[in-house]
């Protein structure tokens, strides 16, 4: 990696992307406060905002092809306008055009002057987006300009870039002063930071005509290409943020790896006898993860790993018995699960395991108060080998004296910033602990390599044996007579069932008396069986009443909220009813259907919608039928959604792209592997200005 040519002087230019904003004219202190909130601080902070999108007004579409959720630009001659104040006032305006076509624009805000202008007869042109309404296709709030006269129409010859902006700061001024700080850009000399020998061989566009035309896409330039994200420049852009945002999570990780642990090396023989009482035999998969594991775990430096495993596999007992590495050689181990249920089972699981052992876990969770409280942080404080709880543990009264691994259970529902923090709690001195991170959410490799650059992956890419994919159908909310039906016939066979009500709304209340009604309607129908109730306002003991009597088979059916949705583990039940469907998202649909197909009878899931579907529902259902693996699934999950849902909101903030799209762009990704390995081996002074051109502003995160 020596041999490469030497690289160009940079002196020739000097470099003013780090001059403030406030240098450009017409940037006064109050601009300048604005253009802040959105991490806009210098030139290049500008030259590297880029559109969002583009809006497309260089054609006209006659109204008779507007397809419904695209923006589009009409001609149209006003036909009808109605002003009304039913609830709020509305001026709805018809138009029609040569296509024989009509479509409404409606108003919310408008003034008289606005609404004398839309006169029968007269011609505008609009753009917006075109939605169902209840009169066919409609506008809300399009853009809009009247011609005069019978005067030509004049269609812009370029697209026009749209800006994420913030409050109190419109398109037309953000625009003037990108393109001020544009008029500044320097020569691809200066802006260039990935060498020519590394570069070449990409045949990418240069870093300067990209920016340029980017934010100011010229007239000749292919629309179809650019709205598509696909011009050679907005490619050449997404590479190089690619290439920045995997910089700077290998810059994270380097961090961590540099903290030095504790070097866990037991003599295995807690290991041992827990397996001795298994009633199983551990998987090939477990067996190499656990491995991989104890290599890690041996090592005088902090371990920073993921194990994937899809729902099933089998990860509760492999953080059980990496618990037990670190407790052999004398370190405590602290377990974090999202929800408090979760950790309860967790709880409960490690006590029948570990008890025996002679080792007694304590718990730890929000709605612990008072002496018991107390009493388990004095344990704690005295060195507990084990403590399982919620993030509570993560709270700053809360002190371990000898933390050597912390397992965070279903890792995406917590942030990097999250993981680190339980790494502070167990500082000592320059020692961290070893963090293990479970996640029953597969994260599809492209993105893995991406938001997860941080931590090594090991994969439990195999099921325990015996177990038969779960059968799924999908079925209208109008046939739930016959759902019923196949339930109590499932109950008469000695199987159980889950019903679990779902509700758009945050709100866990509202999910609760959703679930109420549920319940009664099924206690009604299925008066011959014992119907139980679990949601997330109940008490921790109701709530552990009604997950026993689910588990010892006293009741057959247990509806529930979706705060089964991770982690519940009762082999018999074996049907599993989603009501609303259509609303859950691919990953929370192949949790919840992962509470089942546990056991040996053959499973089944029914995926109740209420129709009509929206496509989009209609491809998740499609693809629950499809397919069991959670890989595919989480594939198709980013095709469907994109990465910012998948990872959770927690995450949003952090991969948020400026350009890059990790679905259209994967095809980079080994490319910016290589080429930053190169970069940050042989220049690592560039890599770090590279992280801070992309990784600006409020995205700083990384810098913890
Ligand atoms: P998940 O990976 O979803 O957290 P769990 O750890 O809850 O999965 O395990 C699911 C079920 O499989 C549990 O009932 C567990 O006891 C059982 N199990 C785990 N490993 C094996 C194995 N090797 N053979 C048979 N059953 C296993
Ligand atoms: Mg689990």
């Amino acid at each position: 990696m020596s041999s490469h040519p030497s690289l160009p002087s940079r002196a020739t230019q000097a470099d003013p992307g780090g001059a403030p904003v406030s240098a450009l004219p017409g940037v006064g202190p109050s601009l300048v406060e604005t253009l802040a909130r959105l991490g806009l601080e210098r030139w290049q902070d500008l030259w590297f905002h880029l559109p969002l999108r583009y809006e497309d007004r260089t054609q006209i579409t006659p109204i008779r092809e507007l397809r419904v959720g695209e923006s589009a630009q009409v001609l149209a001659v006003v036909d009808a306008v109605e002003r009304s104040f039913r609830y709020r006032p509305q001026l709805r305006v018809a138009l029609s055009d040569d296509s024989q076509a009509t479509l409404v624009v409606r108003f919310f805000h408008f003034s008289n002057t606005q609404a004398a202008q839309f006169e029968p007869g007269t011609r505008f042109v609009c753009y917006g987006e075109v939605r169902h309404g209840a009169q066919g296709l409609e506008m809300v709030h399009p853009t809009y300009r009247r011609l005069a006269g019978d005067a030509a129409v004049i269609t812009d010859d370029r697209l026009t870039p749209i800006y994420p902006t913030t409050e109190g700061l419109g398109q037309k001024r953000l625009s003037s002063v990108i393109a001020r700080a544009l008029e500044r850009l320097p020569g691809d000399d200066v802006l260039e930071l990935v060498p020519e020998y590394l570069r070449a061989p990409l045949h990418l566009c240069s870093l300067r005509e990209a920016l340029l035309t980017a934010h100011r896409p010229p007239a000749g330039a292919s629309v179809r290409e650019l709205l598509a994200g696909r011009h050679p420049a907005q490619q050449r852009l997404a590479f190089e943020e690619l290439l920045a945002q995997h910089l700077s999570l290998k810059r994270l990780r380097a961090r961590v790896r540099h903290h030095r642990a504790p070097a866990l090396d037991g003599d295995g023989a807690l290991r041992a006898a827990l397996i001795a009482r298994l009633p199983f035999v551990l998987t090939r998969a477990q067996r190499r993860v656990i491995a991989e594991i104890a290599d890690d775990l041996a090592k005088p430096a902090a371990m920073l790993r993921l194990v994937q495993g899809d729902v099933g596999s089998g990860k509760t007992i492999v953080a059980a018995l990496a618990a037990l590495i670190a407790i052999e050689a004398g370190y405590q181990v602290a377990l974090v699960a999202p929800t408090e249920l979760l950790a309860e089972q967790h709880y409960h699981h490690f006590c029948a395991w570990f008890t025996p052992l002679g080792i007694e876990p304590i718990w730890l969770a929000g709605k612990l108060t008072g002496r018991k409280r107390e009493a388990a942080l004095a344990a704690m404080a005295a060195g507990a080998p084990l403590v399982i709880g919620t993030h509570a543990l993560l709270q700053e009264d809360v002190v371990f004296v000898r933390l050597g691994l912390a397992i965070i259970d279903e890792q995406h529902r917590f942030g990097v910033h999250q993981r680190l923090m339980l790494s502070e709690k167990g500082r000592v001195g320059d020692q961290v602990p070893h963090q293990l991170v479970l996640t029953a959410t597969p994260i599809p490799r492209t993105l893995a390599m991406t938001a997860y650059a941080d931590l090594d992956v090991s994969a439990i890419d195999e099921l325990p044996p015996g177990r038969t994919p779960v059968q799924t159908v999908a079925v209208s909310n109008a046939r739930r007579g016959e759902v019923i039906q196949r339930i109590r016939s499932a109950c008469a066979e000695g199987r159980q069932a889950y019903w679990v009500c779902t509700l758009i709304e945050e709100s866990e209340q509202l999910q609760a008396q959703a679930a109420q009604v549920i319940f009664a309607e099924l206690q009604t129908e299925l008066r011959d069986l014992c119907v139980g109730f679990v949601h997330g306002r109940m008490k921790p003991a109701d709530k552990q009443t009604a997950m026993d009597a689910f588990k010892t088979h006293q009741t057959h059916v247990l509806v529930a909220t979706t705060v089964i949705e991770v982690g519940v583990d009762v082999p018999n039940a074996s049907v599993m009813i989603i009501e609303n469907a259509e609303r859950l998202g691919l990953a929370q649909l192949h949790q919840l259907r992962g509470r089942v197909g546990r056991g040996s009878a053959v499973s089944s899931c029914v995926l109740l919608y209420q129709a009509p579907l929206s496509p989009l529902a209609r491809a998740r259902l499609q693809v629950m039928r499809e397919t069991t693996d959670g890989f595919r699934i989480a594939e198709k999950d980013l095709e469907l959604r994109g990465p910012g849902e998948l990872l959770g909101t927690r995450q949003t903030g952090q991969m948020a792209l400026r350009m890059a799209d990790l679905v259209r762009d994967a095809h980079w990704l080994p490319t910016v592997q290589r080429i930053g390995a190169a970069l940050l081996h042989d220049h690592p002074v560039l890599a770090e200005r590279l992280v801070k051109r992309w990784i600006g502003g409020a995205a700083r995160y990384a810098d913890v």
